[in-house]
Formats: structure tokens, C-alpha cells, sequence
């Protein structure tokens, strides 16, 4: 974000606009340039039908059957291993498991820091955990790690892993600054929370002095806190160095990019804030026309009613909105979906042009794709609006941005399903990643505590079946579509294999390119390894950054394996089996790729 311009960016986004498009979403479908109406799909000159289906000038492609994966094969998940480096591993993966350690992770590691000296300690540490989970301290030591994975056909994404060591109360001092408007603060003296101003927002919005420490029950991903623009701007410079690091390493690869280090919360808090409430009233319209419960999609609101409904609560004369529905299409269809709904809220012009550009020129020059990390559920409307903005811009060509859906989240279904319309009415390319959400401990917590719906499912088996929901509608899309690609970041062993087994079915070869996975570095190479060998596209998360910096992140890092032990052991095992293979075949000390 360019700093002069940030304070923008809200106002902009509230400015009320006529709707693009007020058509139906199939005549959307079918006025879809390069996208088949369905069904049944027609041939496609350069995907074919389904299965196989028609070449280039007419020709039949007949594709290979798709490659079978092994995930309890050791020798082909730890092939690309030194022996040492599967010691470490055990011995890494085995400390994890010890409760009492991992928990004194941080203090631990300062005593030995004490102890050992700085250098000792930095030694200790990449035999350790840090060579463990992390890929090397700047972009050039990274570089033979990452052509390694190459070469087993493993792909980057590469996380510039620095974190501020910060103490709690330090934490939670800036948050609360970061996170409250100056009106805010003035008033705020008087009662902690609610100021007159605030009184108007919804809890969930409001920055909460006891969640001021964001990083608090969250383990695998990095936390930035604000502390001021030039701080923002040295973010950027990181993020910029990480783009060129990445266009360096290997073609085809990702940079991640968390927007929280870009710009003041206060900003994604209110942003996130207004984007809620609209569509909140949306669906009050729809429930007032006897339309409560449909799939988003599906909801539909007639223009006169609405109209007389904006007009009854005073917020627009009849005259006033009818200058806001005059789509073009609105004679055919009449009515209005979240989508045309949401583009009242114009940000199109604005937004985009404000925001993140130079990270994505960069990105762009490099040939490197952005995945832009889903982060708290009090941010993340607003960062998956501005991803959104950078993907109705940067992706025309190609999926250059990808936004990240959180699938313990209630709404993740809807969120997906709108994006993927989106982007067929206006012809860009969608990029996801779909997860299950990394902030659940502190979100139930949090909405429990001050007193708003808990936005995530209810149960972990509900989380399943809502990330099964969504990626099998994103794969039914991708069957059908040139223009949408998936990456499955997961560590669960049914998950990949749902995908795999559903990929064949829907007839989507790995060849495609169009369904990724992902899992950590330093996690799950039983299952990231002999995706590779088989020819899917597959990539590690991999954290870089000097070894003191990266520290606290490395400590809550060491908490993720702890909290699955059964897949933590069953890796210990096939790591275990893998050393004494090569112990009883005298292959301990020879190159392990031959
Ligand atoms: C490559 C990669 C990128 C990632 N990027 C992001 C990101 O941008 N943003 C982000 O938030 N996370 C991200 N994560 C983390 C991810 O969201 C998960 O926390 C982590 O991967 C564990 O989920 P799983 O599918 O691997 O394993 P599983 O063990 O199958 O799932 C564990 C997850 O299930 C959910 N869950 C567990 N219990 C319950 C319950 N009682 N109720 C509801 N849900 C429950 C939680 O989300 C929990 O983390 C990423 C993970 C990977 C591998």
C-alpha cells in the first residue's frame, strides 16, 4: 500500500454506485467469453471434454490414467533425505510430542541462547528445529533446499517467516493503539469499550484489550503489529525481497503475503466491519421478501420490492434508487443477487488502484504468483475484498493472485461460491486456497467472551464436510473451466486422497495444472513427496529469515505437531522404518536419491 493513500481506501469503498450487472447468472454463464454454458459442456479446442476428449483440430486426446500415490511408501516419501536428515527429523518430531518442552519452548530456548552463546546456539538450532522447519536465513541460502524439492517435483512457496518478539502486554498495547480510531480512544477513556462512536459497531469489530495479543493460541502462521507507516513500508520491502527470491528459485513459484503487515488493523477492522453489515441487510431484504434460507446463490431479491423496502426505511427514495438499478439486463431478470448487491459498494476503481500495486508489478515482472493469506475472522472480510480487487485486476491473463478460504468458518461455502460467479460474469481467473482454518482456539475464545455468534463450525467433523463441500464444487468448476485453480492445503491424508479420487472421477488430470497441494516444510513429507513423484502439482510452505528472527514463530511451530499426535507418530514411523531400511541394506551413508 502506498502510505499516503491508505487513509482512503475506507471512504472509497463506501461510496455507493450503480451495479455493473444486474443479469441472472446463467445468461452470465453463457455471455462468458471462453467459458462453456453447462450442461453439457461443448468441446473446449484446448481442455477436451472431461475425460480425454477432443485435441487440438479435432484430434482425440486420450489421457493417461491418472498416477497412483503411495502415502505409506518411507522410501519414496524420505527419497530425497539424507540419513542425517531423517535423524533429525525422529528426533525433531519426537520432541515436539513432549508436552512439558514444547510448552517451555520459548524459555527454553533463551536459557540455551544464555548458555551456549550466540553462535553455539544458532549451531544448535539448524541441527535442530530450525532445520527442521526452516529453509535458510535469506534467499540465497534457501536456494539448494528449494532446487532439491524441484527436483522431486516438490514446488516452493516461499513465507519470509520474521516475527517480532514482542511480550504480551507489548503485543496487546500496540493492537489496542493500532486498532482504535483517535475519536475512539478520546471517548474510550470514559468506558473501555464502548464509546459513543463504538457503540454503533458490532462487537466483533472492536478491538478487545484481552485478545490484544493475536498471536495468543494460534500456532502455524506469523503475526505483524502495526507500529507505524514506515514500519508497513519495510514490510513491503520484505514482501518485495520474497517476490524476487521466489522468481529466482524456480518458475511456477508462490510468495505469501499477510495483509495485516500492510496497513493499519483499525482499517481491515472497520472495512471488514461495513462489508458484514451489508450483506447482513441483504439477507434481512431477502427474509422480508420470504426468502430466508436459500443458498447465497440462489437468493434473489425483486428490484420493486426492494425499492419500495429502501424507501419505507428512508434510505432512498424511489426516484434516488432506481438511478441505482439500471443494469442494462435489469428489464430481463428484475432482480438482484449479493453480487450485483455488492458491487453498490464500488470499489472498483478505487481500491485496486490504491492498493498493493507495487508488490504485484513486481510479482508480475518475476512471473511469480501471490497467495495471499486468510488471517482472524474481524480481518478477513476486508482482506479477501482487497485480494479480490487484485484478482478483478492482475488476473485477467492467468491466476497470478489466490485468495485463501477458511473452511472451519460457517460462511466459507458462500464465500467460495460467490468469488468463483464473480469471477465468471466479469471473466477473470480465480486462484483459492482452501484450508481449515489456522485461528480457531483464539476465534471460539474470543466470540465466547464478547459476546457475538461464534463464526466457526461447531465441530471439527462439520469443518470436514464444509472443506469437502467446497472443494468438490471448485473441482465440478474446474472441470468445466480453463479459468479457476485450487490448492488443497492440508496435512490430512483423506483429504488429499478425497481430492485425488475425485479428480479421476471428474476426469482432471494432474497434468492440468489445476489442483495443487500444499502442506508446511518440515511436516507431512509422506504425503507432499510421493504426491510429487507421481506428477502433481505440489508445494511446501517454506519459512526463511535469520535464526533470531524467526525464533517466535519457531515456538509456536514446535505446538502444531503436538496438537496431532496420531499424524505426528504415524510420520515418525515411516521416518523410523525408512532409517532401518537403509541401516539393514548398508544404504545409511549413500545418496538416498539413487
Ligand atoms: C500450505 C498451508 C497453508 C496454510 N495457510 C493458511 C492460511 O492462509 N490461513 C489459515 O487460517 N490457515 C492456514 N493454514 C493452516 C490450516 O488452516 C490448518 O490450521 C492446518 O493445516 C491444519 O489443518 P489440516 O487440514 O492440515 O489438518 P486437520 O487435522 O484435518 O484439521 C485441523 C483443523 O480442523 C479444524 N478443527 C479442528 N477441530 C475443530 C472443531 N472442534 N471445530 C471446528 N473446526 C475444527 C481447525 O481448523 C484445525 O486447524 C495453512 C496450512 C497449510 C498446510
Amino acid at each position: 500500500m502506498a502510505s499516503s493513500t491508505r487513509p482512503l481506501a475506507l471512504r472509497a469503498a463506501c461510496s455507493l454506485r450503480a451495479p455493473r450487472c444486474l443479469r441472472s447468472t446463467a445468461a452470465a454463464r453463457q455471455e462468458q467469453p471462453g467459458e462453456p454454458a453447462r450442461p453439457p459442456p461443448p468441446p473446449d479446442p484446448e481442455r477436451g471434454s472431461a475425460r480425454g476428449g477432443t485435441g487440438p483440430r479435432g484430434t482425440r486426446r486420450v489421457q493417461p490414467p491418472p498416477p497412483a500415490v503411495d502415502f505409506g511408501d518411507p522410501r519414496e516419501a524420505f527419497r530425497s533425505k539424507s540419513s542425517a536428515e531423517l535423524v533429525r527429523a525422529l528426533v525433531v518430531l519426537r520432541l515436539c510430542a513432549l508436552e512439558p518442552l514444547v510448552a517451555r519452548s520459548r524459555q527454553l530456548m533463551n536459557l540455551s541462547r544464555k548458555l551456549l552463546g550466540q553462535q553455539r546456539f544458532e549451531q544448535l538450532m539448524k541441527m535442530t528445529f530450525y532445520g527442521q522447519f526452516v529453509a535458510g536465513e535469506d534467499q540465497e541460502a534457501i536456494k539448494p533446499l528449494i532446487q532439491r524439492n524441484r527436483a522431486f517435483g516438490v514446488g516452493s512457496v516461499l513465507d519470509y517467516s520474521v516475527e517480532e518478539d514482542l511480550t504480551p502486554e507489548e503485543a496487546e498495547r500496540k493492537e489496542m493503539d493500532s486498532c482504535t480510531s483517535a475519536s475512539e480512544k478520546e471517548t474510550g477513556a470514559r468506558s473501555p469499550y464502548l464509546s459513543p462512536g463504538a457503540a454503533q459497531r458490532e462487537k466483533q469489530y472492536l478491538a478487545h484489550r484481552e485478545f490484544g495479543d493475536r498471536r495468543d493460541r494460534v500456532i502455524s502462521a506469523r503475526t505483524y503489529f502495526y507500529a507505524d507507516e514506515t514500519k508497513c513500508d519495510q514490510h513491503m520491502d520484505t514482501f518485495l525481497r520474497c517476490i524476487e527470491a521466489s522468481g529466482g528459485s524456480s518458475e511456477d513459484s508462490f510468495s505469501a503475503i499477510k495483509l495485516t503487515a500492510l496497513g493499519r488493523p483499525q482499517f481491515l477492522l472497520q472495512f471488514s466491519e461495513v462489508l458484514m453489515k451489508w450483506r447482513k441487510f441483504f439477507h434481512q431484504m431477502a427474509a422480508e421478501q420470504g426468502k430466508a434460507g436459500l443458498a447465497v446463490m440462489e437468493t434473489k431479491l425483486e428490484v420493486k420490492k426492494l425499492q419500495e423496502t429502501l424507501a419505507n426505511l428512508g434510505i432512498a427514495t424511489k426516484a434516488e434508487s432506481q438511478h441505482w438499478f439500471t443494469g442494462e439486463d435489469l428489464g430481463v431478470s428484475g432482480t438482484v443477487d449479493l453480487l450485483d448487491w455488492n458491487s453498490l459498494i464500488d470499489s472498483r476503481t478505487k481500491l485496486s488502484k490504491l492498493l498493493l500495486i507495487p508488490n504485484m508489478k513486481r510479482a508480475l515482472e518475476l512471473g511469480v504468483r501471490l497467495m495471499v493469506d486468510a488471517e482472524q475472522t474481524y480481518f478477513q472480510p476486508a482482506i479477501s475484498r482487497l485480494t479480490l480487487e487484485m484478482q478483478r485486476k492482475f488476473n485477467m491473463e492467468k491466476a497470478v493472485v489466490f485468495n485463501t478460504f477458511q473452511c472451519y468458518l460457517k460462511e466459507a461455502y458462500d464465500n467460495v461460491t460467490m468469488d468463483v460467479e464473480l469471477s465468471r460474469r466479469e471473466g477473470w481467473h480465480f486462484g483459492a486456497k482452501l484450508v481449515r482454518g489456522a485461528y480457531m482456539e483464539q476465534e471460539q475464545a474470543r466470540a465466547a467472551q464478547v459476546g457475538y455468534e461464534d463464526p466457526l463450525n461447531p465441530t471439527y467433523e462439520k469443518t470436514n464436510e464444509m472443506y469437502q463441500r467446497c472443494l468438490d464444487y471448485v473441482l465440478e468448476e474446474i472441470k468445466y473451466s480453463q479459468k479457476i485453480k485450487v490448492m488443497v492445503a492440508s496435512h490430512n491424508e483423506d483429504t488429499v486422497t478425497f481430492t485425488i479420487r475425485r479428480m479421476a472421477e471428474l476426469g482432471i488430470h494432474p497434468s492440468e495444472k489445476k489442483v495443487y497441494f500444499g502442506q508446511l516444510l518440515g511436516m507431512c513429507d509422506q504425503i507432499t513427496f510421493p504426491l510429487g513423484q507421481a506428477g502433481y502439482p505440489v508445494y511446501k510452505y517454506v519459512p526463511y529469515g535469520p535464526v533470531n528472527e524467526v525464533l517466535p514463530y519457531l515456538s509456536r511451530r514446535a505446538l502444531e505437531n503436538r496438537g496431532f499426535m496420531k499424524r505426528a507418530k504415524r510420520e515418525r514411523d515411516l521416518l523410523w522404518s525408512e532409517f532401518k531400511r537403509r541401516l539393514i541394506t548398508g544404504s545409511l551413508f549413500c545418496n538416498p536419491s539413487h
